[in-house]
Parts: structure tokens; C-alpha cells; sequence
């Protein structure tokens, strides 16, 4: 016996979760705010990895359809002081284990491999409420519901299930990010396009950074990170980019040219994206009928991994509830243990360590990486 399983999010974690579940023939919707799959720019390069990622799409047996967009050469890796000195560069030689795609390419083959119909576009969840024997309901904002015995909030941030489980709420890091994208780089901005590279560049201070990477078709996106107040970044005039690029790129001052041109020759409006987190360690007492996956479940300042981890989550939870068809309640249980054991873990493993306060330690750290 299978329970239809309700999924509020068709980001990657929820369908990668959806996906899981139909190669094991359980039933699944998924309800998802945006109105269509391309309502919205999917951002850009994710480092799919080989220890949670790719276990992901192995999982979802995708990996022909995964090889596929795989963007050869994009794992090359250097990083350069503020003034543009090359202090790291490392080529991709085929052999790393974080091969790069496009997001928005990554959720279209998932999409893909799923029965029509599967993804209710424009459904955003706005209410949730538990019904008593693991039964919840979950209310739209067009004002349609439904009532379901099975309830997944893989619906990001921001998440209208999370509160059925925890009172945690993400805070604000202190650090936002600005995303620019520069079209047609090496023969417009042949200088800028020779400092990322092939593939990604860091150049980084203690409290900023400009994270860019050679996406598909010779586009340069950057995330251009600061350490500053959300009031800081809100007096930005974003309806005047120009005037906000520059705003930013003050920040930058004394930078190299080839570097603050990933913020001032932007082709589009600067994008500012607040970074927030849930605390550290948050996790719940199980309830019946509900669980969260991934940013839902656990949202980090980015440090590479919250894509890896949501498709994982996904993956993970669809292999429990397909080992245990009678029994929903042990599979949750049993994913929600390994969720929080695998989250702690990966919070020790990746992202920028804490000990990183100067552009020679982040090379230190990267050089450490490499050594076998
Ligand atoms: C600037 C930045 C850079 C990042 N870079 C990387 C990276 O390089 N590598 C990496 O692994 N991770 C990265 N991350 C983290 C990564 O984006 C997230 O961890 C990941 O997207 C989480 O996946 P998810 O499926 O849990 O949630 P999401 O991707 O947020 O998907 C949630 C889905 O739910 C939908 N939704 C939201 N609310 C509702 C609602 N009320 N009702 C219905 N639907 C709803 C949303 O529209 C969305 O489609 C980055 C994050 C940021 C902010």
C-alpha cells in the first residue's frame, strides 16, 4: 500500500524528490507557485558534486540526460588578489568530481522525466494546517485546497509548511549578494573574460568578494558579496542601475578594472539577493504526515552545496518511502535522522571556513584541497 504523496515546490530538491518517487510507481504531485517553468531565470552554474549531488541524479537514473548539459572545462578554478595578480589556477582536466550545468537546464531534465501533469504550476501554498492523524491541509492563494496524508515542504526559504514542524525562521547573515551578467565577454570585455578563466574566479576580502563564472554562450554572471546591513543595501536605487553599479563598485574601490567591470558593465539590472539562514542545527521532533526537504529544511548562506543537498534530500526521502510501502511514518523518521546527520556533516566540509580571512588563506585552503 502507497500513500499519494504531496510535494509544496518544484525547485530541484522537490523534484528530484517526484521523480524518485514515480521510478518507484508511488504517486506524487507537486504544487508550485511560479506559474510556468520558465516564469522566472533559474540563475546560473551549479558544481554538481559527486558525494550528494550526482548520488541525486544516479538516484533518479538521469545520469545520460545529467552528462548531457554538463558544460566541459567550467570546473577550471582560479584566485585572484583584488589587484588582479593570479594568486591560484587550477585548469579542468576532465578529472574533478563537480562537474558544472546550468540550473535552469538541470530543472528542465528533471522535468522532463516526469508523467505529465505531475507539476501544478501556479499554486503557491499559503496556508497549512494539520487535521489530526498525520493529516494536513494545504490552502493556495488562488483559494483552492487540498487535504493530504502525506505533506513534503520542499518550497524553499521561505517555506508555508515548516511552521507544521519548527519555529525556527531563517535570519539575515549580514551578507547579501548582487548578481550582474556581462553577454558576449571575450570580445566585448576581453580583459574581464580573461580574469575569470574558463570557469570560475574568486577574487576575494574579508567582507567582499566577486564570485564569477563562464556560464554557456560566453556569458560572464557574478555574484558580486558584501557584508553590510540590509538598510545599506536597500537605500541602492535599483530602478537606476547604473547609478547602483557604481554604488556597489565603490565598495570595490582600488580593485583592478578587469574586476569592477563584472559590476559596472553589467547588461542587466543588478539583482540583489539578501542572504539568509535558519539556525544552525535546526531540526524537530517528527510529525505525523510531514516532512521538509532541503532550503525548507535547512537553508545555509551559500557555501556550494544547498542544491547538492536538496536533490539528495530528495532522492533520499523518495528511496525511504519506496523501502517502507506500508509504513510512511519509519521512512520519514528514518530520512529525517540522515537529513540532520548529513547536514551537520556537510557544514564541516564545505564552504569558505571560517579560519579564511585573507585571499592567501582561501588559496591556502584551495592549494590543501587539491594535495592528495
Ligand atoms: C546567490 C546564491 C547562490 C547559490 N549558489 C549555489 C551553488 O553554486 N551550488 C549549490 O549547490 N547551491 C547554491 N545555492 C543554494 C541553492 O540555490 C539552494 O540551496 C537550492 O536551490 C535549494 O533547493 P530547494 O529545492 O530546496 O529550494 P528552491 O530551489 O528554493 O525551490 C523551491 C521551489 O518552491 C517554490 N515555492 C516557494 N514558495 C512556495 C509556496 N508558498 N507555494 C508553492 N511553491 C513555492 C519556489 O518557486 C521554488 O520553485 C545558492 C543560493 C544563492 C542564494
Amino acid at each position: 500500500m502507497t500513500t499519494d504523496v504531496t510535494i509544496i515546490g518544484a525547485g530541484l530538491g522537490g523534484l528530484t524528490l517526484a521523480r524518485v518517487l514515480h521510478l518507484h510507481r508511488i504517486p506524487a504531485t507537486v504544487y508550485e507557485a511560479e506559474p510556468s517553468p520558465t516564469a522566472r531565470s533559474q540563475g546560473g552554474l551549479l558544481d554538481i558534486h559527486d558525494y550528494n549531488g550526482q548520488l541525486a541524479i544516479k538516484a533518479a537514473d538521469l545520469t545520460d540526460e545529467f552528462r548531457a548539459i554538463v558544460l566541459d572545462g567550467r570546473q577550471a578554478m582560479r584566485i585572484l588578489d583584488s589587484d588582479g595578480t593570479v594568486l591560484f589556477d587550477k585548469s579542468d582536466d576532465g578529472t574533478g568530481g563537480r562537474p558544472e550545468v546550468q540550473r535552469g537546464e538541470l530543472r528542465q531534465v528533471l522535468l522532463d522525466s516526469l508523467p505529465p501533469g505531475t507539476v501544478r504550476w501556479g499554486r503557491k501554498a499559503t496556508r497549512t494546517r494539520a487535521l489530526g492523524e498525520g493529516r494536513h491541509e494545504v490552502v493556495f492563494a488562488d483559494g483552492a485546497s487540498v487535504v493530504t496524508g502525506l505533506l513534503v515542504g520542499a518550497d524553499g526559504a521561505w517555506s508555508r509548511v515548516r511552521p507544521l514542524l519548527t519555529a525556527a525562521e531563517p535570519a539575515y547573515t549580514g551578507r547579501s549578494v548582487v548578481e550582474t551578467y556581462l553577454y558576449d565577454a571575450a570580445t566585448r570585455h576581453p580583459a574581464t573574460a580573461k580574469a575569470v578563466g574558463a570557469g570560475s574566479m574568486i577574487a576575494f576580502a574579508p567582507d567582499r568578494e566577486i564570485f564569477a563564472h563562464r556560464e554557456r554562450d560566453d556569458t560572464l554572471h557574478a555574484y558580486v558579496g558584501l557584508s553590510a546591513p540590509q538598510d545599506w543595501f536597500a537605500a541602492l536605487d535599483l530602478t537606476d542601475p547604473a547609478a547602483a553599479a557604481a554604488r556597489i563598485a565603490a565598495r570595490f574601490a582600488g580593485w583592478a578594472p578587469e574586476l569592477t567591470a563584472l559590476i559596472t558593465a553589467t547588461d542587466t539590472a543588478p539583482a540583489l539577493r539578501p542572504l539568509y539562514a535558519l539556525p544552525a542545527k535546526t531540526r524537530w521532533d517528527r510529525v505525523p504526515g510531514v516532512t521538509l526537504l532541503g532550503d525548507a529544511a535547512h537553508l545555509a548562506a551559500p557555501n556550494g552545496e544547498g542544491a547538492n543537498l536538496a536533490m539528495l534530500d530528495g532522492a533520499e526521502l523518495g528511496r525511504a518511502l519506496a523501502a517502507r510501502p506500508g509504513d510512511p511514518e519509519a521512512a520519514l523518521a528514518a530520512y529525517e535522522q540522515a537529513m540532520f546527520e548529513r547536514v551537520l556533516k556537510s557544514a564541516e566540509i564545505d564552504g569558505i571556513d571560517p579560519g579564511v580571512s585573507t585571499v592567501h588563506d582561501l588559496v591556502a585552503a584551495f592549494t590543501r584541497h587539491e594535495q592528495p
